[in-house]
């Protein structure tokens, strides 16, 4: 039903045709020269990495279902007009929230881990409401694009994850009285064609594994911080993207052998020196986010919004 062209160019390292199975989605994210640090060194090919390897394999397993039982793992989407992953769906009656739930405990039986696309999918159906209620607030259009950006991702099957969690220094603080004003991701300069962002987000779920990003704020936010009040998509591939790979202590080869483990990325952009593998913070040349990717606030738009419906 739906017509309109999405305004992603090829993305996710050059797909044209949607990612059919899990063994598709695997291929999917070879040869995209990462920047990813695990133990003190840069990783070669994440997906041949002993220690990441499990947590793609649990990722795959949302596609396989989606194979296996159509009824469970896929949705008919309105944005789309397609059947899609039930991890792309917006929901949009109570039957899918119960399908949504029963899909989500499937998998928890079938891979006895985390499987990683709930934080993209909690941030489609976050975003799509709270897009809505921006633009009727304040006239703008992030609404549209998010759809745009959800239809393209439904006809090409991505994995999409959700970036909330910013280092935070001092708890006590909001972003703008920080000292080091990078601990929460904000807007460093605003283009004709988008803006640019720069700073870090902290314990991101399957991030390496993904196709794109979506960025979001992670705490109330007031007035003053209004350079911090970005929502943007970005994709995983972009060079300035800096991803450092945390620890479990159950992660290392030599604890087992087994097909799924859980285990947490950390993602900092951009940048990638030294530094970022010491110390909770990014530095580095920042990161271009052209604007049809932009989701929400750049700038005040944001700030009518209660703590709750900002909390992602
Ligand atoms: C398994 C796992 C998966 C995750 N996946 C993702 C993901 O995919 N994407 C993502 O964005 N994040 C993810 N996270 C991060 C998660 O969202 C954060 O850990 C969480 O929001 C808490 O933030 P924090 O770790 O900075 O803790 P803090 O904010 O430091 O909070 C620590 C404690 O201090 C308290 N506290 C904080 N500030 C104050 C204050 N001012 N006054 C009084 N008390 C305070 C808190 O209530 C809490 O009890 C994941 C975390 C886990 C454990």
């Amino acid at each position: 039903m739906a017509t309109e062209k999405t305004p992603f160019e090829k993305t996710a390292v050059g797909h044209q045709e949607p990612i059919a199975d899990g063994d598709e989605y695997i291929e999917s994210l070879r040869g995209r020269g990462l920047a990813v640090y695990l133990l003190g060194e840069k990783v070669g090919e994440p997906v041949d990495h002993p220690m990441i390897r499990p947590s793609i394999n649990a990722m795959a397993a949302t596609y396989d279902l989606a194979v296996e039982d159509p009824v469970l793992a896929t949705a008919e989407s309105s944005i789309s007009g397609r059947r899609v992953n039930r991890f792309l769906h917006v929901t949009e009656s109570v039957d899918d929230v119960v399908m949504q739930n029963r899909m989500q405990r499937r998998l928890g039986q079938l891979t006895g881990t985390c499987f990683q696309r709930c934080v993209g999918m909690d941030t489609f159906n976050s975003l799509y409401s709270v897009t809505f209620e921006v633009d009727e607030a304040h006239g703008s259009e992030y609404h549209k694009r998010l759809k745009n950006f959800i239809r393209h991702c439904q006809e090409l099957n991505l994995v999409v994850s959700g970036a909330m969690t910013d280092p935070k220094g001092d708890r006590s603080k909001g972003p703008v009285d920080q000292a080091d004003p990078d601990l929460y991701t904000r807007i460093v300069e605003r283009r004709d064609d988008g803006i640019v962002i720069r700073g870090a987000k902290a314990h991101q779920t399957g991030c390496v594994n993904s196709h794109w990003i979506v960025v979001m704020p992670t705490i109330r936010l007031r007035p003053e911080d209004g350079d911090y009040a970005v929502c943007a998509a970005i994709p995983v591939e972009d060079p300035g993207l800096t991803f450092i790979y945390g620890r479990q202590s159950c992660d290392h080869p030599q604890h087992g052998g087994r097909r799924y483990r859980r285990r947490e990325c950390t993602v900092f952009g951009p940048g990638g020196t030294d530094r970022h593998r010491r110390r909770l913070r990014a530095v580095g040349p920042s990161l271009p986010v052209r604007r049809d990717r932009v989701r929400g606030a750049a700038g005040r738009a944001l700030h009518g919004l209660s703590p709750a419906q900002l909390r992602l």
